[in-house]
């Protein structure tokens, strides 16, 4: 039975590494998940037939409430994932702090020799990550959430980072001999820490966050493994508290923002607002009139963004696709890394609409092609296109690279109103000579263009 169990954990562990792998490329990503799936299931089986387990019901009623949750969870719109992730993160962090708890006061109670130094140290960052982890995460879901008594906008008063290091002070103090009310005041503290370290945090910062703290609950499964004994759970743990490390660097690197940055620089503070007296001349152009020229373009290059999610235009977006294609027109996505709010948001979006991955192009290799290119149509981006970020070294965007619109030769730019996007900055994009703008919700704008295409295909 023990030799199954140790194989169980290999296989498991494996089937974890190879769902990481294969979810690198859209063309594995689904093999990915079903070996995630796969792996989870045989830890549990090999959790089923642990000859310590002698109450199988309380197995079956975790599954149950696993389903319970995980249910509707799974059904939330695609927009809605940042602050879904933060709330299984929320559950795991939680589960683990439950459990350090629950493993210190059997171990309490039985015979306090065996809290040992290490399983003290493991216990304590078990409950301290997990219990953090479980309220930073809420409140990163409730920010993304837009509940209305969590404030979006990052919360700071002076002194704050020395007050939160005094809390974090204050909970690293492992000692066997403190006791069950110490151990309480530690997760207690943790608590409020979660809180504390979220607070001063802008809503728009949360998906790199939620990644932070994926991080986090990844290690406190490190530490509940040592502290079960389980080498299943800790290299799990370990797996999962890399690829959030991993996730988040990107992210940072893709906004050139730094981790110490997105935590304490309060991001997403309300911008002072644009310069009086500069005259910004916005330029519109009817839909008929870019149709037009989009079907005497050679090169298309459309710029999809965080409006396209919002919209849910990505299916009227591959309509136009095949309008265009329709006509031998060279039509490509330029794929920014953080474009919408979410790591892949629009290699997700434009995969449920069915677009070639071919077609889909990464920053850099599309901004070679840029100087060629005859219609840039921008579909509700907006920082990712902000060419101040190149020079303008008072922008909060200063070093982001950005995908080349203004280096077309005509740019289209669909978006609702005069709104700045997540930087909460002007675009200076929208007022260039070359920049026409159709105002409107994405999905009916690129609709209309499908139309007035597809009206005048019999015309050629
Ligand atoms: P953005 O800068 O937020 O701009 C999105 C634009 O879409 C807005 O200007 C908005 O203008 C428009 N829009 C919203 N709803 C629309 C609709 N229904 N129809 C048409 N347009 C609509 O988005 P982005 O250019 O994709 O840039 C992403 C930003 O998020 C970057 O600053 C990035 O650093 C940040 N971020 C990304 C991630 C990630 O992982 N992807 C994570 C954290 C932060 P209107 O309101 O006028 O319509």
């Amino acid at each position: 039975m023990h030799l199954i169990g140790e194989l169980s954990a290999v296989l498991a562990t494996a089937l974890f590494i190879f769902a990481l792998y294969w979810m690198n490329d859209p063309k594995t990503a689904r093999r990915g998940v079903i070996a995630g799936v796969t792996g989870m299931t045989v830890a549990v089986l090999a959790t089923w037939i642990q000859p310590e387990i002698v109450h199988h019901g309380w197995i079956v009623a975790a599954i149950a409430a696993g389903f319970l949750v995980g249910v509707p969870l799974s059904q939330v719109p695609l927009t809605a994932v940042p602050q879904r992730t933060a709330l299984s993160h929320a559950f795991g962090g939680l589960a683990a702090g439950l459990v350090g708890t629950a493993e210190y006061f059997l171990w309490l109670g039985e015979n306090s020799a065996q809290l040992t130094p290490f399983r003290m140290s493991a216990l304590v960052i078990e409950v301290i990550l997990g219990f953090l982890t479980f309220t930073g995460s809420l409140m990163a879901a409730g920010k993304l959430q837009e509940v209305k008594w969590i404030p979006q906008r990052p919360v700071t008063y002076p002194g704050q980072n020395l007050v939160n290091l005094a809390v974090l002070a204050l909970v690293l103090h492992p000692h066997a001999a403190w006791g069950g009310q110490a151990f309480i005041a530690i997760g207690a503290l943790a608590l409020v820490f979660g809180v504390l370290l979220i607070i001063p945090i802008g809503g728009a910062d949360m998906p790199t966050v939620i990644s932070i703290l994926n991080a986090y609950a990844g290690l406190a499964a490190v530490a509940m493994g040592f502290v079960l004994n389980s080498k299943l759970l800790v290299t799990a743990g370990a797996l999962d508290g890399s690829s959030g490390l991993i996730l988040s660097i990107i992210m940072c690197r893709a906004m050139n923002r730094s981790f110490t940055n997105v935590l304490f620089g309060a991001f997403g503070k309300a911008q002072p607002a644009a310069l009086k007296g500069e005259q910004k001349e916005w330029k519109q152009e009817t839909v008929e009139g870019a149709a037009q020229l989009l079907e005497q373009a050679r090169n298309v290059v459309i710029i999809p963004g965080y409006g396209m999610a919002v919209a849910q235009a990505q299916h009227k977006v591959r309509e136009l696709y095949d309008q265009l294609k329709k006509r031998g027109i060279n039509a490509k996505f330029a794929i920014h890394p953080v474009a919408g709010r979410m790591p892949g948001h629009m290699n997700v979006l434009l995969a449920e609409a069915d677009i070639p991955y071919t077609d889909l192009v990464e920053m850099d290799e599309i901004n070679a092609e840029m100087p060629q290119v005859d219609v840039a149509l921008v579909v509700g981006a907006n920082d990712v296109v902000n060419p101040a970020a190149r020079y303008d070294k008072g922008s909060p965007i200063y070093g982001m690279p950005i995908i080349d619109a203004d280096r077309a030769r005509t740019v289209f730019a669909i978006k609702r109103s005069k709104n700045p996007g997540f930087a909460g900055i002007d675009n200076e994009l929208y007022f260039s000579d070359k920049t026409f703008m159709l105002f409107g919700d994405a999905k009916a704008v690129v609709g209309e263009l499908v139309k007035q295409l597809a009206g005048s295909s019999g015309m050629h």
